[in-house]
């Protein structure tokens, strides 16, 4: 499916970031979740097991080195994940951008000025009327197969 507009574009290409960067965040949170487990494990006396090693590229090892370059990895997988849960973030917010809609900025009303001669001066009022681009649900129009990526990213 090509998108046809330069909005639909842009969604496409931040969903599909989006995508990348939950699948990365979880990765990086299972990681975490392991290797908080083996450090409370050497903590406790155990020693790891060695399959439980091979996925975080460690051999088995002096039990002490080991809890060291566990805690090493350890931070700099916390530090990556930060960094992604924050790039989701910014583009999560942009993403919502891209779908509001481009003459209400998402009001889904819009405010027009009317010239009003009922007190026999004439006056301008602020009127407010639905917009007429969405129809009121503040929505950029986009293709059925953009919605439906959407309805699939567990964002919300
Ligand atoms: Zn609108």
């Amino acid at each position: 499916m090509k998108p046809t507009t330069q909005a639909e574009e842009d969604a496409l290409r931040t969903i599909r970031e989006i995508q990348d960067l939950i699948s990365t965040i979880e990765k990086l949170r299972t990681e975490t979740e392991i290797i908080d487990r083996l450090i409370h494990d050497l903590n406790q006396g155990y020693a790891p097991k060695e399959q439980d090693l091979k996925p975080l590229d460690l051999t088995p090892q002096p039990l002490t080195l080991l809890k060291l370059r566990l805690r090493g990895i350890q931070e700099t997988k916390k530090a990556a994940l930060f960094e992604h849960e924050s790039k989701f973030r910014d583009k999560k917010e942009l993403l919502e951008d891209i779908m509001r809609c481009p003459v209400c900025r998402g009001h889904g009303i819009t405010m027009k000025r009317v010239y009003d001669r009922s007190d026999g001066r004439i006056t301008t009022i602020a009127k407010t009327e639905i917009c007429c681009q969405c129809g009121g649900t503040g929505r950029r129009e986009m293709s059925d197969y953009i919605k439906d990526l959407m309805r699939l990213l567990p964002i919300n």
